[in-house]
């Protein structure tokens, strides 16, 4: 067994979504995101524009009370959405979608 072996199984690993978010450790939520951006054909689940870009502008121009957020909230571009009644994962969204989605929608 190669040494990168493990490596490629996880990253080769699929998850059957949606999961519990509250039931994964850091490392799985990145790989769950991940596995959101490329099932959503890189689509924000939320605002329906490219993951790999910037939230639009009607995103990007609505007021964000940091406050209401962990420091550097915004400091990662793509975050995983969940649900906060069921804790089941929903999607990948832009950082500032899921600013919108919470403050505005408490989602
Ligand atoms: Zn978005």
């Amino acid at each position: 067994m190669s040494d990168n072996k493990w490596w490629e199984e996880i990253q080769n690993e699929k998850y059957d979504l949606p999961v519990d978010y509250d039931k994964l450790g850091w490392f799985e939520r990145r790989a769950v995101r991940e596995q959101y951006v490329i099932e959503q054909q890189n689509m924000c689940f939320y605002c329906d524009e490219r993951l790999d870009q910037e939230a639009p502008e009607r995103i990007r121009e609505m007021r964000i009370d940091l406050d209401l957020f962990p420091p550097n909230f915004l400091k990662h571009p793509i975050h995983l959405q969940h649900c906060h009644k069921t804790g089941m994962t929903e999607g990948a969204v832009h950082c500032h979608c899921n600013a919108v989605m919470w403050q505005y929608e408490g989602r």
